[in-house]
């Protein structure tokens, strides 16, 4: 016997239909003799939906009753997947995130979970109960429902197998595994069997959103046994595991890429000290996170440009900034950029091979892709370029790396 959670995503979940293929998944692990606690997300495209009518009511609208409105989709498929497990005859029941509760920190839409209270659905599994748990929602400190962040039930998914020491978490989606690339961009990607903690939080928090950063953090904290399959096909799926666990480390396992950054050129800035600091000071004080930054050195000592890139909705507010600071920085231009892609590369490997990020300059260069920005950590490079440029670039990169499938 074992304890399982199986996490179900949007797709899987978004018909009647595959709400009770999703109910037959349950059940087989059930009659294993399997405890289960599920956690689903809403059916597909029902919180983008709920997004819209927030935005449609008010642009500016308060965060707690944001929460109320896109944490709903979720209390309905949870109700639903419960009456299809107990039409199966299994007992089941739903449980909401302050049911349970999930308890997290008052950052409404991009909670994170702090503390889990499993004795009610521990108890419950003793009477052979399935736990049905709303993923992506919790309370917060002053009692009011909170979210996530979007792509969260996979947080909610890794948290409880956490805090009931579950044997396995499984992460049920429309794809059957962790590919080299997304699948949707890149036809030759091929699936992993196994990829490493460090090498799947890179992969995510660099826009492979097959899994959400915070899950892969978590599970890499509490060692929770990681598994991305595909729920409408049986087969095998991807291992999240430690590294002394993978049989043949490959330098670049992985290519990455996302739209979801904006590039910034203060054109011609006083090249002087204390000007980055004022710049990233004021940004860092209206909660603007900064990511990439380059600047060159002047030729003349006297002013340079420098180049950054920020979240593509935080744009406005950056530059918001950015204009209360043109004295003092006394820059000639301030010049956004909203279409660039961020491309990156990943691999363990990298630690031990020389000439990874040329390999990679070398390819896009071939194709003609000018690069704008480079950045780097000890397992990943990344650059910014054209936007129209994302497939070319990801296709040439996993063909430049020997990652396409034979
Ligand atoms: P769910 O609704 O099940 O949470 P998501 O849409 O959030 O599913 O995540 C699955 C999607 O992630 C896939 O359909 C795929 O397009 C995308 N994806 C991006 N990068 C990868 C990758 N490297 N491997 C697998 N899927 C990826
Ligand atoms: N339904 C939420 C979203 O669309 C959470 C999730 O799918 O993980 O972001
Ligand atoms: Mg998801």
């Amino acid at each position: 016997m074992a304890r399982l959670v199986m996490k179900f995503g949007g797709t899987s979940v978004g018909s009647v239909e595959r709400i009770k293929n999703v109910a037959k998944r349950v059940q087989k692990e059930v009659e294993a003799g399997n405890e289960v606690a599920v956690v689903v997300s809403a059916m597909s495209g029902e919180t983008n939906r709920l997004v819209g009518l927030t935005r449609d009511v008010a642009s500016l609208h308060d965060a707690r009753e944001y929460d109320v409105v896109v944490s709903s989709g979720e209390q309905v498929t949870v109700g639903l997947l419960a009456m299809a497990l107990q039409d199966l005859g299994i007992n089941a029941r739903s449980w909401l995130g302050w049911q349970v509760p999930i308890k997290t920190s008052d950052v409404h839409g991009a909670a994170r979970i702090q503390e889990i209270d499993c004795g009610d659905i521990i108890r419950r599994f003793e009477e052979g109960q399935v736990a049905v748990c709303a993923g992506f929602q919790g309370v917060g400190p002053m009692n009011r429902i909170t979210t996530l962040g979007r792509g969260g039930s996979d947080t909610s998914a890794v948290a409880l197998a956490a805090a009931l020491d579950a044997d396995r978490c499984d992460i049920y989606t429309d794809v059957d595994g962790v590919y080299t690339a997304d699948p949707r961009i890149a036809t030759k990607a091929s699936k992993l069997d196994r990829i490493t903690y460090e090498e799947m939080l890179e992969l995510a928090s660099l826009g492979a959103k097959v899994l959400q950063t915070r899950s892969v953090e978590m599970a890499m904290k509490h060692q929770v046994k990681l598994q991305v399959l595909s729920s409408f096909e049986d087969l095998p799926g991807t291992l999240v595991v430690d590294e002394e666990d993978i049989v043949e480390e490959q330098v670049v396992s992985g290519v990455t890429y996302t739209r979801d950054e904006a590039k910034v050129t203060l054109q011609q800035v006083n090249d002087q000290p204390g000007v980055a600091a004022t710049v990233f000071g004021a940004l860092a004080e209206a909660h603007v996170n900064v990511d990439m930054i380059v600047q060159n050195v002047s030729e003349d000592g006297k002013a340079t440009d420098l180049t950054f890139t920020v979240g593509r909705g935080e744009l406005d507010a950056c530059l918001k900034v950015l204009d209360g600071l043109k004295d003092q920085v006394n820059c000639k231009a301030i010049v956004p950029d909203p279409n660039v892609v961020k491309v990156s590369i990943v691999g363990m490997g990298m630690r031990s091979h020389a000439g990874v990020a040329q390999t990679m300059f070398a390819a896009l260069a071939e194709k003609g892709i000018n690069i704008q920005v480079i950045s780097t950590s000890e397992i990943k490079v990344s650059v910014l370029l054209a936007e129209e440029y994302t497939e070319l670039a990801v296709r040439t990169l996993h063909t430049a790396f020997n990652l396409d499938a034979a």
